[in-house]
This record gives structure tokens, C-alpha cells and sequence, in this order.
């Protein structure tokens, strides 16, 4: 009886050891799974609010394609462990309603969260217009003589070449407030040309948004030296 009853204390000290093994697993896998990897990012989407930004060709207004490819991007940066911090998080614009000028207001707002986030790159999304409605193709903006900024601006614009054989080979130098505002390493992103028909009809699939934020998922994987998606 007694020699009965050891057996099953050491089975049940045995059981409970392997319990314990595999909820300390389980937290690990967990763990390593949302693990930050020390990279903040702000993303902006552009305009909000009463500011739509620009009208496409069929009606497509920019602030709405800006906010779905931040949050597409958002998802796959926080996925990869990066910590991702948004400017604006829907449809309202971040300008006060008692403020005169409410585009500085807005602006001054974004800068605001810049700064509060420290982060080590800002990226701000676009759609753009042009009266030629010919114009098509990504361009990744920096700011001039900011050479980070200029390098994760190639590195980004390589990637979106290599995915809708953009026309614009190399980044552009760009005079845009959410560059200038801060000392941040920050690039803007004009996805496409809304004015475009056909490429506003190809920013607007659900397939083409999820390829083209695995484009900049994959550039600053590259930028920050993490290689595999
Ligand atoms: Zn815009």
C-alpha cells in the first residue's frame, strides 16, 4: 500500500512538472511571438477629416485609400514585432474644431505625436494626382540632405519598382511639412495616381493593397535588418 502510494505521489509530481514545462513553453512561444524588436515606427495617413486630399478619376477619395494601406502596413509591422504608432487612427482629421487654420492645426497635431514617439522612422502615405491622367506609378519622397531618409526612401522605392515596375528609378527629394517637421528619419510614399483610372482602379483592390504594403513591409525589414517576412 505504501510502496502503491509513492508510485502515484511521483506520478502526480511527474504530471505536474510537465504541466508546469509546458505552460513555462507555451508563455515562451507566446512571448517570442509578440516580442518587440526595438523598433518604433510612426506611420501617418495622410489628410482626414474635412481634408479628403485629392478626388480620383472615378471618385476614389485619397484620405480613405491612405487609412486602409497605413492599417494594412500597421498590421504586418506589429506582426513582425515592431512597435507602430499611428498618426490617425480613422476617418477624423486631428486639427481642433476652434482652430482658424485647420490644416496647421492638423499638421501641428502630427508633428505632436512625432515627437512624443521618438521613433526611429516615420512613414507617411499618399495617393497622388496629377492633371495628365497618364501619370502612374509609386514615388517615395525625403527630405533633402537627410541621408537616412534618403537611404530607407530607396530602399522602399526599390522594393515598390521590383513589385509594379514604378517609372521613377531612384527616391525624389520632397518639400512636404511631415518631412520637414521633424529631425526623424521620415519618408513619404505617393502609392499611386489616383487621377489615373487604371491605377486608381488597381489601388482600390483588395490584392493589390495587400501586395503593395508587403512591398514596404519588406523594405524596412531590409532597412532594419530583418530579412525574412
Ligand atoms: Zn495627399
Amino acid at each position: 500500500m505504501l510502496k502503491k502510494l509513492k508510485k502515484y505521489k511521483l506520478l502526480a509530481i511527474f504530471f505536474v512538472v510537465l504541466l508546469l514545462l509546458s505552460v513555462a513553453f507555451n508563455g515562451i512561444v507566446v512571448a517570442s511571438a509578440n516580442k518587440y524588436n526595438g523598433v518604433t515606427i510612426v506611420l501617418d495617413a495622410g489628410h482626414g477629416g474635412r481634408d479628403g486630399g485629392s478626388v480620383g478619376a472615378n471618385g476614389t477619395i485619397e484620405k480613405e485609400l491612405n487609412l486602409s494601406y497605413t492599417l494594412m502596413l500597421k498590421e504586418k509591422l506589429v506582426k513582425a514585432g515592431y512597435r507602430v504608432e499611428l498618426t490617425r487612427k480613422n476617418d477624423d482629421g486631428l486639427y481642433s474644431n476652434l482652430a482658424k487654420n485647420k490644416k496647421i492645426s492638423d499638421m501641428n497635431a502630427r508633428f505632436e505625436i512625432i515627437k512624443k514617439t521618438n521613433p526611429n522612422l516615420v512613414i507617411s502615405i499618399h495617393m497622388n494626382s496629377f492633371a495628365d491622367k497618364t501619370a502612374y506609378g509609386a514615388n517615395t519622397y525625403y527630405r533633402v540632405n537627410d541621408e537616412a531618409s534618403k537611404n530607407v526612401a530607396n530602399i522602399i522605392q526599390a522594393s515598390l519598382n521590383n513589385f509594379c515596375g514604378a517609372k521613377t528609378k531612384f527616391a525624389l527629394v520632397g518639400d512636404y511639412y511631415i518631412l520637414n517637421c521633424s529631425y526623424y528619419t521620415s519618408v513619404l510614399i505617393e502609392c499611386g495616381f489616383i487621377s489615373n483610372p487604371e491605377e486608381e482602379q488597381k489601388l482600390n483592390s483588395q490584392n493589390y493593397k495587400q501586395n503593395f504594403t508587403d512591398a514596404i513591409a519588406k523594405a524596412i525589414f531590409i532597412y532594419f535588418g530583418k530579412r525574412t517576412v
